[in-house]
């Protein structure tokens, strides 16, 4: 297991120094690196570790494992550096100017890894947080500072609270060791699942030490005879090789046993033996003379050579029956290979001195091929399985941002999906029911792009103004697409339902009114007939434009009972007198002295309107507006003109509703109604509409006159964010 250096004192940069130099002696770069330590050194040097260690040994021992895995001169003082900003009020500006753009770039990366929210036991979700791990590193150097950060802290866990050292293996376990096997960081790997077998089921662990140790004394001769036969045969055949025996690590036995259902006493490759050849070719020629000797087990020759497993892993497996009768596997593989399978990825990105300063293009050709492979089964011959891989690497990489709940839950969502989408994701509730939202802390429109690492929060209310049209511009998910039409559908329904039985209980107070027979409602050739009128497509649609005054109740009821008008315009006319009569309204009829006049409450007309009267069959005149669409579908012979008398409209008042689009904000209502009652204008009635961006109000107000009328308009549009104002037209 890999050991950390413990020191009560600060580590000497000697210490350090010591693996650094096994590959970089550039003193420039080394004077770097120890400028790096000074800083880490000064900028921790009042912090304590749980442990009681100064803090900046920490960051030592995650350089010492960098230096080991011989990577660039930038990423160990990334190592060094990686705490400081999130611990010592060091900006990356900073960073930046003490060292370079580079290190700025992978602290700060590493910083904001480290800052995701914590995940719930309940909440979490192993494969996502792999996923948003690795597209957030976006950068291989990143990776590799924070699993030597998580490897010390795995081997620092011990002073952890129980609760913390539960969750932390379990993190280390679904994600970083995972992304640690990719690399091919062999060492790394073994090391971060037995410790987290440790913890995750410290009996088991025990138990299999036990065993192991017990099996090891039991085979401990039958694997050195078998070395020793092994070599004797190679050396008679002039072949040079260092053989030795290789212990299993815990975890992959456990492995084994929990998931593959085997006994201890079925695992055949708990000490393996290892063969070293100078180059390929030696390998396949120890591989003859071994299975020449030994009877091989058929289905366990594996030749990695030819085809490396995906985290660059080269070798040959085979098992063979040996020495009293024992089973053992033998791996065969070159000395590059091994080196590969201890270290893997780093050691083909080794930093070399001298070489060329690895370019921006090298890293992302790295990063590129670093996509490829991490996202590769280990079965990459299984269709199926490079299918659901690519995948998977399209997730990642491609399509997906990664959000999170404060919670700590990982949301993915296809790019360009926003915060309503994140929302539908949570729960159709949450989302019917959201009134704001905010991400990393601050508060944002509905409209609001995800970008991966966001941490978003959903406010929500009971009485929120719930879903819009205006939403199906902005989501991008079908999920919630399909959820706001369901919804805005069920909404448009419910609305008929109670606009149709309002409209139906106006439409029978009126006939009582004018003491007709109610039970003609149920005639069916009196409702087409109306239907026909009013070209409808069902009765319903002609009760809803009852409410939504787009219809005259009488008008309605004359379709309905097909009663033409008592009046006959002529004879009105020749009913001459000689006093014109002005109604409440200040309205005049041509030669008519004595009938009721009634505004109509389609187009609500206002003096300064051009209007006409329509002569319906109940007790009054309707005046309508010249430019009213009832009027098209009226009997042309029953109009009558009408005039507004400018003595009788003193003192006189009318209702009409003026609509007004605007950029929904604070205080925009109470804005417009105070500018309206600056010209005595009342405000009688507000039926507001708001999307996330803009507001629909339709005001209904209260004017002496169209001249009035403009006023208020006038006065509205001058108003800070409005888009639109006009008189509502029907
Ligand atoms: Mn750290």
């Amino acid at each position: 297991m890999d050991k950390t250096i413990k020191s009560e004192t600060v580590i000497p940069f000697e210490t350090l120094v010591k693996y650094i130099n096994t590959y970089i002696h550039n003193q420039e770069n080394i004077e770097l690196i120890r400028k790096a330590y000074g800083f880490a050194v000064e900028k921790h040097h009042h912090q304590k570790r749980k442990s009681g260690e100064p803090y900046v040994n920490h960051v030592i021992n995650v350089a010492i494992t960098l230096a080991k895995l011989q990577v660039s001169p930038d990423v160990i003082i990334s190592g060094l550096l990686h705490d400081v900003v999130e611990d010592c009020d060091v900006s990356t500006n900073d960073l930046e100017k003490m060292f370079n753009v580079e290190i700025a770039t992978i602290v700060e990366a590493v910083t904001k890894l480290g800052n995701l929210p914590k995940f719930s036991l309940e909440e979490y979700q192993a494969e996502n947080h792999r996923k948003i791990f690795i597209a957030m590193s976006k950068d291989i150097r990143v990776i590799l500072v924070k699993l030597a950060d998580r490897l010390h802290n795995m081997l620092t866990l011990q002073y952890m609270n129980p609760d913390k050292q539960k969750k932390i293996a379990q993190e280390t376990l679904d994600v970083y060791a995972p992304i640690a096997h990719r690399l091919g960081l062999g060492q790394i790997k073994a090391t971060l699942e037995d410790k987290c077998l440790y913890y995750l089921d410290n009996k088991k662990f025990f138990e299999l030490v036990e065993l192991v140790d017990l099996k090891k004394k039991e085979r401990d001769s039958l694997v050195e005879e078998m070395i020793k036969e092994i070599d004797s045969l190679l050396i008679e055949n002039n072949i040079i090789v260092s053989i030795s025996g290789r212990s299993k690590h815990l975890y992959s036995i456990y492995k084994k046993m929990v998931y593959k259902h085997k006994k201890f006493d079925e695992i055949y490759d708990l000490q393996a033996i290892r063969v070293i050849c100078k180059d390929d070719m030696t390998c396949y020629g120890v591989l003859g003379l071994i299975h020449n000797k030994y009877r091989p087990i058929p289905g366990r020759f594996k030749d990695y050579i030819a085809m490396k497993k995906p985290n660059m892993y080269q070798s040959l497996h085979t098992t063979i029956i040996g020495v009293g009768g024992v089973i053992f596997e033998i791996q065969i593989r070159t000395k590059e290979m091994d080196d590969v399978a201890e270290s893997g990825f780093a050691a083909h990105w080794r930093y070399k001195e001298g070489s060329e300063k690895i370019s921006q293009k090298e890293i992302e050709e790295q990063l590129h091929w670093f996509r490829d492979f991490v996202s590769l089964s280990d079965d990459s011959n299984d269709v199926q399985a490079q299918e659901y891989m690519h995948n998977l690497q399209r997730d990642i990489f491609e399509a997906n941002v990664y959000a999170l709940t404060p919670k700590g839950k990982v949301v993915n969502l296809p790019n360009d999906s926003c915060v309503i989408d994140f929302a539908y994701r949570i729960h159709s509730k949450v989302a019917e029911s959201m009134t704001g939202a905010l991400v990393n802390g601050n508060f944002v429109p509905f409209n609001t792009k995800i970008k991966t690492g966001d941490v978003i929060e959903i406010q929500t209310q009971k009485n929120a103004p719930g879903p819009s049209e205006g939403w199906l511009d902005i989501v991008k998910t079908s999920n919630a697409r399909q959820k706001i039409k369901h919804y805005l559908k069920m909404k448009r329904e419910s609305e008929l339902l109670e606009f149709t039985d309002k409209g139906r209980s106006l439409l029978i107070k009126r006939i009582k009114e004018r003491g007709l027979d109610e039970k003609h409602l149920n005639n069916k050739e009196a409702l087409e007939r109306c239907i026909k009128f009013y070209k409808t497509s069902s009765f319903e649609e002609v009760l809803v434009k009852i409410v939504e005054k787009k219809a005259d109740v009488d008008e309605i009821i004359d379709s309905l009972y097909n009663i033409k008008p008592v009046f006959s315009i002529p004879k009105l006319l020749n009913k001459k007198s000689t006093n014109f009569h002005a109604t409440d309204h200040g309205i005049i009829v041509d030669g008519i002295d004595s009938i009721a006049i009634e505004l109509a409450n389609c187009c609500s007309p206002i003096p300064g309107d051009e209007i006409i009267g329509y002569v319906a069959s109940g007790k009054a005149i309707k005046v309508h507006r010249i430019d009213c669409p009832n009027l098209k579908s009226l009997n042309i012979n029953a109009l009558i003109p009408v005039y507004w008398d400018p003595i009788a409209l003193k003192g006189k008042h009318y209702f009409v509703t003026i609509d007004i689009n605007a950029y929904d904000r604070m205080y925009l209502l109470s804005d417009i109604i105070t500018a309206l009652s600056q010209i005595n204008v009342q405000t009688m009635n507000v039926n507001a509409k708001n999307d996330d961006i803009t507001a629909n109000i339709a005001l209904e107000v209260r004017v002496s006159d169209g001249e009035q009328l403009q006023r208020a308009i006038a006065n509205i549009k001058k108003i800070d964010g409005i888009n639109d104002v006009v008189r509502k037209n029907n």
